[in-house]
């Protein structure tokens, strides 16, 4: 395995690969869910690439980026074990030098849900996502449901702007209680981390009902609101039952309907959805 930190030798390093090459995005703190992502492109290529990069652009003023998880000496292990070829690990200066100007935008998709709590969030993202295709060129690259509305973004993103590579979205690891496994869940105290499994069981809610033959988003909406207000250490950003390609609310519930939520914890802020199909 090859720990690359500079986009010159990347690039050096990238034509000599095996062609196709599978690339996964993460920002480290590597669990479970990650590790899935980087199975699936083992299995699916000859060459693999991981990236490990905190992305300043993407965290809003007051949001997380200084508390964020690190931990690359373990992560550089757990990739090496899982076979990966190249990490490439950029500095913040390397990815960002003075005077960086030029973003990457998408709309009507990110204006909502997650975009709509986190200003700028997919701005962020986007950019750093096309400057981590531009450098890596890779042919594939896998991300998790887990982040949904990052999917779309990100799909929309390669569709309009006729990236040359294909998105492959792997489902959503969770812990054995059902919590969606998270870097950010390393940061809840043994009460919070109880506490957090209230998002699945909300998600878990949502779907008997459907499967009871409940179609009225409101009344889902409703439920799920109910269920996480009983938990005292939850506060709601927003719960929604929306349609899975566009995320408009739905009155009625239509499959596919992507029902997903975000619940701040403690000082934690939790995602996780389901879709309803
Ligand atoms: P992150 O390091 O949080 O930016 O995540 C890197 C990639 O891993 C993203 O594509 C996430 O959607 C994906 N991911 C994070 N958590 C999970 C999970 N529990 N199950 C599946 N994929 C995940």
């Amino acid at each position: 395995m090859r720990v690359v930190e500079t986009i010159e030798e990347m690039r050096r390093v990238r034509d000599e690969l095996a062609e196709p090459v599978g690339l996964v995005p993460t920002m480290g703190y590597l669990h479970q869910g990650h590790l899935s992502l980087v199975r699936r492109a083992r299995a699916e290529n000859p060459s693999l690439v991981v990236s490990i990069f905190v992305n300043p652009t993407q965290f809003g003023p007051q949001e997380d980026f200084d508390h964020y998880p690190r931990d690359a000496e373990r992560d550089l292990a757990v990739l090496e074990e899982e076979g990966t070829d190249i990490v490439f690990m950029p500095s913040v200066a390397e990815m960002y030098p003075p005077h960086f100007g030029a973003w990457v935008e998408v709309d009507r998709v990110t204006e909502r849900l997650e975009g709509a709590c986190r200003p700028g969030h997919f701005k962020g993202v986007a950019t750093v996502v096309t400057k981590l295709f531009n450098i890596v060129q890779p042919t594939q690259a896998y991300f998790g449901q887990k982040d949904a509305q990052q999917v779309l973004v990100i799909t929309k993103m390669v569709a309009d702007l006729n990236m040359h590579l294909e998105i492959v979205t792997v489902p959503t690891v969770r812990e054995p209680d059902g919590l969606a496994m998270s870097s950010r869940n390393a940061r809840l105290g043994a009460r919070e981390r109880k506490a957090a499994t209230v998002l699945c069981r909300a998600l878990g809610l949502a779907r008997q009902l459907w499967s009871q033959g409940e179609r009225d988003a409101q009344r889902l909406r409703r439920e799920m609101t109910a269920l996480i207000q009983k938990e005292p250490l939850a506060t709601i950003d927003y719960v929604s039952v929306a349609n899975a390609q566009t995320l408009e609310e739905l009155a009625e519930v239509n499959p596919p309907a992507l029902v997903s939520l975000a619940v701040r914890i403690g000082p934690v802020r939790l995602i996780d959805n389901v879709v309803l199909s």
